[in-house]
């Protein structure tokens, strides 16, 4: 689509907001000729203590303007978030004129779509009102604002249990035993880094060490313990005991909600590794088939099978964890609702008490990406989600936290689901942004955050595993700002985020 902006330079804000309502088209700048016709014109100009946002747009044989006043008052950040909220919905309206279905999470266009409800609840909406304002504010759909009241009711709750000094720990093993076809991510396969996983694992430890005593200084109270990948089973049963071990000597375990570990390959997983888990006081593990069907492991480069599955959870439940979840993701390639549904009955029957419904998510550093895949159609994908909707609720299983990422099919998201009592704190500090995660390992992101305030930070650690073993200063650096992050926070405190606009322009991120 061609854009353009006029009074200003908000490229994020529309670009986002295209790829939300107009899947596939792409931004291009430079002036309307008569022969584009997919085009927007976005203006902002001053008005009478604020400014006015007009947007012009043609799609499909169709135009439409729309206009948008909009007071600015507060902070400078409180401006701002004004007016980016004031710029995106005058792009989604003048949008929804032209366009057939208006996206299920409306204006939304962040990872955090939940995140107005929460804040509206911790500012004292009634629960019973937090699902209008998500539709009236954000023309969210009926069901997905539901959804958003319910996850947001979870996160609230969470944040009234947080005490200032609290945080979350994550660890990161970037290793699997094969890339599947829709991953991004930075993991490595076992099979052709293997010489890097002892130095990884010692780089690890030490970063983890410097960590304790640095968290121990400062005063703060770790309350999860969560170390994903990557598939942290990648690793044999000694390096796990060492990166726990090193954990345990390094924190103190009192203040801890849960210890998770995700087993997410069934292949990786072995009674000797399961039962290390166990000896380090892990109570949570995650086994992620992604699908039950066998046709669609194949296609999305898995080496186990669904019966592979069965024996792991088998395994699993023998040693008694308290929680145990389960990954499934909706619209992988070879797919069809009914594989869908079978995957999910099979999964409800192996007694995990959670249960994550992904949508996926066409990332660009995905083999997936150039693949001539057969990847199920965006209806597909949402009768996929209302079918897991239907069932998980039969089941006694209810929404306790989503996010989104881009390129998901239909613009749908991920949902956690669970039984009572048996959320996954982790998962919730972080995607709701509760407080602050230190990160240990390549690729690590610790973002520091200073509770009722919208002021948060991030430093990373390096990337790739060969770097980040070879630059350990780089971690150090990072766990140098983490400190003065609070010590900069007990002497001066932020003012308070207190702005719907601007917890609205921090859902993107
Ligand atoms: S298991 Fe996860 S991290 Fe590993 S290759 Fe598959 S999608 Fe990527």
């Amino acid at each position: 689509m061609k854009l353009v902006l006029q009074g200003h330079d908000e490229r994020y804000t529309v670009e986002q907001s295209l790829m939300n309502l107009f899947p596939g088209e792409l931004p291009v700048y430079g002036p309307i000729t008569p022969e584009d016709t997919s085009w927007a014109v976005i203006t902002q100009e001053p008005w009478e203590g604020g400014c006015r946002m007009t947007v012009s747009l043609s799609f499909g044989g169709k135009t439409s303007h729309r206009e948008e006043v909009c007071p600015l008052s507060g902070t400078d950040f409180q401006k701002e978030g004004q007016r980016r909220y004031a710029m995106a919905r005058c792009f989604f309206l003048a949008a929804r004129d032209v366009t057939a279905s208006p996206p299920p999470w409306g204006m939304l266009t962040g990872v955090r779509p939940d995140k107005p409800a929460t804040y509206a609840l911790s500012r004292g909406m009634p629960p019973r009102e937090v699902a209008a304002m998500m539709e009236e504010r954000y023309f969210v759909s009926p069901s997905r604002a539901r959804l958003a009241a319910e996850t947001a009711e979870v996160a609230a709750a969470a944040m009234a249990d947080l005490g200032p000094r609290d945080i979350a720990l994550y660890a990161g093993i970037p290793f699997c035993p094969t890339r599947c076809v829709y991953c991004s991510f930075v993991s490595q396969s076992v099979e052709k880094s293997f010489a890097l996983v002892p130095p990884y694992v010692e780089a690890l430890t030490a970063e983890i060490r410097a960590g304790g005593e640095m968290v121990r200084s400062l005063g703060l109270r770790p309350r999860a313990f969560y170390m994903g990948g990557g598939t942290p089973t990648t690793l044999t049963a000694r390096q796990m005991d060492q990166v726990l071990g090193a954990f345990e000597a390094s924190f103190d375990r009192r203040g801890y909600h849960e210890i998770t570990v995700e087993a997410g390959r069934p292949d990786t997983i072995t009674a000797e590794k399961l039962q290390v888990l166990r000896d380090h006081g892990v109570d949570r593990v995650s086994v992620n088939p992604q699908t039950m069907e066998d046709h669609v492991l194949r296609a999305i480069g898995r080496c186990h099978s669904g019966a592979d599955v069965i024996d792991a959870m088998e395994l699993v439940s023998g040693f008694g964890f308290a929680h145990v979840n389960m990954d499934l993701i909706a619209g992988l390639p070879e797919d069809t609702p009914e594989g869908f549904r079978r995957s999910l009955d099979r999964c409800l029957k192996m007694g995990a008490d959670n249960i994550t419904i992904h949508t996926l998510s066409l990332k660009k550093g995905s083999r997936l990406l150039h693949q001539r895949a057969a990847i199920p159609t965006p209806e597909a994908v949402g009768q996929m989600l209302d079918y897991a909707a239907g069932a998980l609720g039969q089941h006694g299983y209810r929404p306790y936290y989503l996010y989104r990422q881009k390129y998901m099919s239909g613009s749908f998201e991920n949902i956690g689901w669970c039984r009572p009592g048996a959320a996954c704190w982790y998962n919730v500090y972080i995607m709701s942004e509760l407080c602050s995660i230190l990160s240990f390992g390549a690729g690590g992101s610790t973002k520091m955050v200073e509770p009722g305030t919208n002021h948060i930070q991030r430093a990373f650690n390096l990337k790739y595993p060969g770097e980040y073993i070879q630059r350990p200063e780089k971690c150090l650096a990072n766990q140098a700002a983490f400190a003065a992050f609070y010590r900069e926070m007990d002497a001066h405190a932020h003012e308070k985020g207190d702005d719907p606009d601007a917890v609205f322009a921090q859902q993107d991120q």
